[in-house]
């Protein structure tokens, strides 16, 4: 098999695809459903129900706070019993709703088409690029292979910007996830209309599907769905296994052999748009069958799990629950990611719960759990090597230690994109991620301070605004923006999961014969 890759950096982490073989089944419905309204890239979403409402499944509960934003809908028919504050998978308290389930929780809203008939393009010619558009953005689809950015947006590309194909992400080079690898092999017709669907809104006739090649069964079953239904112009590309090939940069290098510039250019600016692989599947439900996204794939796994899964989970799931599934936490020291061991973060309870961008929950055990001490920096330039995007990590490290912020935004911090390789090949064990995360939000917390528009009071209103370093330097009193707290790894995981719910059916059922108030045409 003829495979590619991206031409800069990169790593082989060992392989942990635990999952690989488990077929995906639907994990039992929450007793109650906590939904952070901060699931997506850009602003909240604002509740549009209150305590006592009665919801439905794809009942929206709340709608996009902007244009870069995502409406949200509820994932169990039930009661809101709060609009107010709840513990978001970050480990902060934000702005959300909780619905609590009433009986089985699973009556759907009538507008959402539950039958198998699987709905192709060609037989729906009302629908425009708009009309997609239109559908995806009101369905409150966001990329789902962890990014969150709303996709709508992502289809509308800006002035004087054209696409020329669309790319989607099969790649999944996380070591242990299996989300999207179940994906292709369980939906692959879903995921091809998912990306006919994307290359007509965006309006181009040439699509590509990369896949590695520690995949052959999904390349095998797309390229044969393709082949038997005569689809010439979408293509299986095979990349050879390397992370993180899985990047939207890294990806388009690969896939079209082109580059993206430096920020502030976008991948529209070689011409592609990339959607994930579990994005275009949600797509094709969204348009084709008026389902909202309340639900997606997710891995639960680890090492020593009794039983590593993967689950159909619906939003507002609780961790605790989920792998409780899997035989509960394994004796000893764990510690519990949201995503995979690249670029996972360690979540402060198991109360937290899956939103739109989960793919995976990671549980690391015993040694694996524990960091190793840091020694002083032995100056090998293994982290150099590594850098997909040609940056020096032990400069960017040591930048962000010291607060040259000044330093940091000339040597283009803002340009990692926290991928980890540099972490993982540091002989030093130096925290080479964690340090640059808090020195890239600082630098673009400077860079957005700068271009954001003076508040009325301020004196003079025209002054450009400064870095701290050039602030503290000039002697003013505060600087101007602050780093925001670094994310504190938790000590104490809270161990106790709720227990355990009926699993539903799998329920199919008629096509609705009205389409709902709210959804577009
Ligand atoms: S890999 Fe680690 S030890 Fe080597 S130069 Fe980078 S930070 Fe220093
Ligand atoms: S985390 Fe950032 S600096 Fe480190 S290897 Fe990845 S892109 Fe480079």
């Amino acid at each position: 098999m003829k495979t590619k890759t991206f031409r800069i950096g990169g790593i082989h982490p060992d392989e942990n695809k635990l999952s690989n073989d488990a077929v995906t089944r639907p994990a039992p419905l929450p007793k109650q459903a906590v939904y952070s309204l901060s699931q997506h890239i850009g602003a909240p979403a604002k509740a549009i129900v209150k305590e006592g409402d009665k919801v439905k499944v794809g009942t929206m509960i709340a709608e996009a706070g902007g244009f870069v934003s995502a409406n949200i809908f509820s994932s169990i028919s039930g009661t809101v019993i709060k609009v107010g504050d709840v513990l978001d998978v970050s480990g902060a308290m934000k702005p959300g709703i909780i619905v609590q389930r009433e009986g089985e929780g699973n009556i759907w809203e009538e507008s959402i088409d539950r039958s198998e008939k699987l709905e192709r393009l060609e037989e729906h010619p009302e629908l425009s690029p708009e009309e997609i558009i239109n559908r995806i953005k009101y369905a409150g689809i966001v990329g789902m292979g962890g990014a969150c950015f709303p996709t709508h947006v992502k289809l509308m590309p800006p002035p004087g910007s054209k696409a020329e194909c669309v790319i989607i992400n099969g790649v999944e080079c996380e070591p242990y996830i299996t989300s999207d690898y179940r994906l292709m092999m369980e939906k692959p017709n879903e995921l091809i209309e998912g990306l006919k669907l994307v290359m007509a809104a965006v309006k181009v006739n040439k699509g590509y599907i990369g896949i590695e090649d520690n995949k052959p069964e999904a390349i095998k079953t797309i390229t044969e769905k393709l082949q038997r239904r005569g689809i010439t112009n979408i293509e299986v590309v095979p990349l050879q296994k390397k992370y993180p090939q899985g990047g939207e940069k890294q990806l388009i290098d690969a896939v079209i052999g082109r580059q993206v510039p430096a920020p502030p250019a976008l991948p529209i600016s070689v011409g592609a748009v990339v959607q994930n692989a579990g994005t275009a599947v949600a797509i094709y439900e969204a348009v084709m069958k008026r389902k909202p996204l309340f639900e997606r794939y997710t891995t639960v796994t680890g090492k020593k799990l009794t039983k590593p899964s993967n689950y159909l989970v619906r939003m507002g799931t609780s961790f605790g629950e989920l792998i409780n599934l899997c035989g509960g936490l394994p004796e000893g020291d764990n510690k519990v990611l949201a995503g995979g061991p690249m670029m996972g973060r360690a979540v402060p309870s198991l109360e937290v719960t899956v939103g739109k961008g989960q793919n995976s929950i990671t549980i690391l055990s015993g040694d694996d759990a524990k960091r190793k001490e840091p020694q002083p920096c032995i100056r090998c330039a293994k982290c150099v090597s590594v850098c997909p995007m040609g940056l020096e990590p032990f400069l960017l490290a040591k930048g962000t230690i010291m607060e040259k912020w000044d330093l940091m935004e000339k040597e283009d911090i803002t340009t990692c994109i926290e991928c980890g390789s540099c972490q993982f090949t540091c002989p030093a064990h130096r925290p080479l991620l964690d340090d640059i995360r808090k020195g890239k939000a600082t630098v673009m917390g400077i860079i957005r301070s700068r271009t954001a528009p003076a508040p009325a009071a301020a004196k003079p209103a025209a002054a450009p605004a400064k870095s701290n370093a050039s602030a503290e330097k000039s002697g003013d009193k505060k600087p101007m923006w602050t780093a925001p707290k670094p994310f504190i790894e938790p000590t104490d995981i809270d161990f106790s999961g709720p227990k355990q719910n009926p699993i539903p059916e799998i329920i199919t059922g008629p096509k609705p014969a009205v389409i709902p108030a709210g959804w577009p045409k």
